[in-house]
C-alpha cells in the first residue's frame, strides 16, 4: 500500500526516516499534527530531507475547488482522490475554534431519496488517510484552530466502520481532538451502532431519522426496511446507556411532507425517556435537483420545535451554513459536475 501524508503512522515514518537522527520522527510528527502545519511550510528540516519526506508521503487529495461563502465565515472543498474519485469537505469557522464536516465514502449507496450524494450513488470507500486528511487540510486554510470534526459529508459512516475508527484514532490520538469533539452521524446501520459502542472512545453519535413513522422513513431511507425505526432507536438507546453521551437526532424538515404537528408527537413518543436526554436537530432541507419536495418555512420549524419541547424532547432549529455555496452533503459535486456536463 503506498504511503500517504496523513495515512502513514509514526512506526512507518520512524522508518522513512532510518539513518536520520532518531529526534526527527517527533520532529515530523509535532509539525504535521500537533502544530498541525503544511508540510510545504516546515522550515526546521534540512532541504533535502524536506524534499525526500514531501516525495514520500504524498497527499491523497488534490484541490479542485475551494469556495468561501459571502459571510467569510464557510469554506467547502471538492477533492480529487485516487482513481479519480471526487469527495467534498466543509470548514465552519466560528469565533475561537472551527468544526470540519467530512466525507467518509466517495459517493454513497443507502440511497436516500433527498440527498445529493445518495442520488448520484456509491463509488467507493474512502480510506483513513483520506479521512483524516481532509480535516488537516481544512485546518491549514483556517485561523481557529479546529476543535470538533463531524462525519456527516457524504457517505455513511458506519458502512465504512473500519477506515472511520481508524481515522477516528487519529483525530483522537494525533490530533488530540475530544472523543465528544468528533461526531459520527449514521443513517441508522444498526450492526454498526453496536459496534461503534464496543469500541473504547465516547463519540458523539448522530441519527438521522427524518421520519417518526416506517411508512414514510421507508420513502425517504430506504434502508429503513432493513434497519426499521425500532431497532435504530433501540441501538441509540444502547449507545447513549453504555456510553453516557446524548444522542442528537438529525430531522431535514420537508415541507408538508415530515413537518405535521402529529409527526412532532409521533417523535417525541419515540425519545422521551431517552437514556442521556434526545436531542434533536432540526435543519430545513436543502433543495437538491433529484427530489420534488424543499425544506419547511421558519415558522413551519419553530411550530414543530414547540410541540416537541412541550412534549419534553429538546430540539434545536438548524440553519443552513453557507447555502450559496451548496455547502450540503454531495450538493457542490453535483452542481460541479452539472456545470461541466452542460
Ligand atoms: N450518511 C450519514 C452522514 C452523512 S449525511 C447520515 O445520513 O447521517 C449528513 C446529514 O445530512 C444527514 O443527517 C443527512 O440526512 C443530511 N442531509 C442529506 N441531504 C440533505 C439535504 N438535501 N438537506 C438537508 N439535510 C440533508
Ligand atoms: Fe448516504 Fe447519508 Fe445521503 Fe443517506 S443521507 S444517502 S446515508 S450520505
Amino acid at each position: 500500500m503506498t504511503l500517504t501524508r496523513y495515512g502513514a503512522s509514526r512506526e512507518a515514518v520512524a522508518e522513512l526516516l532510518a539513518g536520520e537522527p532518531r529526534y526527527r520522527t517527533d520532529q515530523v510528527f509535532d509539525a504535521l499534527w500537533t502544530q498541525r502545519i503544511d508540510l510545504d511550510a516546515v522550515t526546521t528540516l534540512p532541504r533535502a530531507l524536506h524534499q525526500r519526506l514531501t516525495e514520500a508521503l504524498p497527499c491523497a487529495l488534490t484541490e479542485i475547488v475551494a469556495q468561501t461563502a459571502r459571510d467569510g465565515l464557510t469554506t467547502k472543498w471538492l477533492w480529487r482522490a485516487a482513481g479519480g474519485a471526487q469527495i467534498e469537505t466543509v470548514l465552519m469557522r466560528y469565533r475561537t475554534r472551527a468544526t470540519v464536516c467530512v466525507s467518509s465514502q466517495a459517493g454513497c449507496a443507502m440511497g436516500c431519496t433527498f440527498c445529493a450524494t445518495g442520488q448520484a450513488g456509491f463509488e467507493r470507500h474512502l480510506d483513513a488517510g483520506e479521512i483524516t486528511e481532509q480535516v488537516l487540510r481544512a485546518q491549514h486554510a483556517s485561523e481557529q484552530r479546529v476543535s470538533n470534526v463531524v462525519f456527516m459529508g457524504m457517505g455513511e459512516p458506519l458502512a465504512n466502520v473500519d477506515a472511520v475508527w481508524e481515522s477516528v484514532e487519529r483525530l483522537h490520538g494525533d490530533l488530540g481532538l475530544s472523543a465528544r469533539h468528533i461526531t459520527v452521524s449514521t443513517v441508522g446501520i444498526v450492526p454498526g451502532m453496536r459496534r461503534l459502542a464496543d469500541l473504547p472512545l465516547p463519540v458523539t453519535l448522530a441519527v438521522s431519522l427524518h421520519a417518526p413513522d416506517d411508512e414514510l422513513r421507508n420513502e425517504l431511507v430506504p434502508v429503513n426496511r432493513r434497519y426499521p425505526i425500532a431497532d435504530v432507536i433501540d441501538a441509540a438507546r444502547a449507545y447513549a446507556d453504555r456510553k453516557g453521551r446524548r444522542v442528537t437526532f438529525e430531522y431535514a424538515v420537508i415541507d408538508h411532507v415530515n413537518d405535521q404537528l402529529t409527526r412532532a408527537d409521533q417523535l417525541a413518543a419515540l425519545l422521551t425517556r431517552f437514556p442521556g436526554g434526545a436531542h434533536v436537530n432540526l435543519i430545513p432541507l436543502n433543495r437538491t435537483a433529484g427530489y420534488a419536495g424543499h425544506g419547511s418555512q421558519a415558522l413551519r420549524i419553530t411550530t414543530f420545535a414547540d410541540r416537541l419541547a412541550r412534549r419534553g424532547v429538546n430540539a434545536t432549529v438548524r440553519r443552513n451554513r453557507g447555502v450559496d455555496i451548496d455547502a450540503a452533503c454531495g450538493q457542490l459535486r453535483a452542481r460541479e459536475t452539472a456545470r461541466l456536463d452542460g
